[in-house]
């Protein structure tokens, strides 16, 4: 899959790194991503995912916007509120890049639709807010063997990681059990603040742009804790857990890049 001139000149500064190629951008025009969830982490992830050039963007959010969103999602503004998260997001990252093609999910990701969701898909950006989604979502990437980067952000802290399945620990391997309900409090009771957030999606982004070109080493075997209010960042090594029932049966992918 060959770059036309617009597109050559569209995304120059990027041709420029000694670390990316053509080669590079050419993967990225034929593959295809799934942003769940248009929040917080997933304005920057989609944002920065459709700019770079990925060659299709599935995003997914039942939600509609709402005021309270406005102050941390950029890619929603203020005559979208009560329009769907999805459509808004769609309309927007088209206008950003129109090479890509964008598909709008109005949908809630559950048990019975997650692997249906994922199927096919060259990387999911995992940037909902729940628990119970984020095992859905690890489980339906590892029995699909779709490759994963997951985040979370709280307060003025967010974490990071990067999922092969088969390969490499799967979020179920790096936290067996949910927290027990309470012990979180949810980003409505403890606040979080956009630009953090905006660090840790396009951080997310970066990770999927690994993970589809290869151009550098992925977060993989590893959680990334950020602390912008200490401006501290942390690796927690991890590893793949014996028996985990998400991931342990699944055999490694037959290529990466
Ligand atoms: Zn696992």
């Amino acid at each position: 899959m060959s770059l036309n001139e617009e597109e050559i000149e569209r995304y120059s500064r990027q041709l420029a790194l000694p670390e990316w190629s053509g080669e590079a951008q050419e993967r990225l025009k034929s593959a295809s991503a799934i942003v769940i969830g248009l929040g917080a982490l997933g304005s920057p992830a989609a944002t920065y995912l459709v700019a770079a050039g990925v060659g299709r963007v599935g995003v997914v959010d039942p939600d509609p916007v709402e005021l309270s969103n406005l102050s941390r999602q950029p890619l929603h503004f203020t005559p979208d509120i009560e329009q769907g998260k999805a459509e808004s997001a769609a309309a927007k990252l088209s206008f950003i890049n129109p090479n890509v093609q964008v598909d709008p999910y109005p949908a809630r990701v559950e048990e019975d639709n997650a692997e249906a969701i994922v199927m096919g898909a060259d990387v999911v950006v995992d940037c909902t807010d729940s628990f119970e989604t984020r095992y859905v979502v690890n489980d339906a990437c590892c029995a699909q063997r779709v490759p994963l980067v997951e985040g979370g952000v709280l307060g003025l802290s967010g974490q990071v990681m990067s999922i092969r399945p088969g390969e490499s620990a799967c979020y179920r391997c790096a936290f067996p059990t949910a927290p027990p309900e309470g012990s979180v409090p949810a980003c409505r009771d403890a606040g979080v603040l956009g630009p953090v957030a905006g660090v840790v999606g396009s951080i997310q982004a970066l990770e999927a742009l690994k993970l589809l070109t290869g151009f550098a080493e992925p977060l993989t075997d590893r959680i990334l804790q950020i602390d912008e209010g200490g401006i501290a960042r942390t690796l927690v090594r991890t590893s793949r857990l014996e028996g985990c029932p998400a991931c342990a049966r699944v055999p490694a992918a037959p290529q990466s890049p």
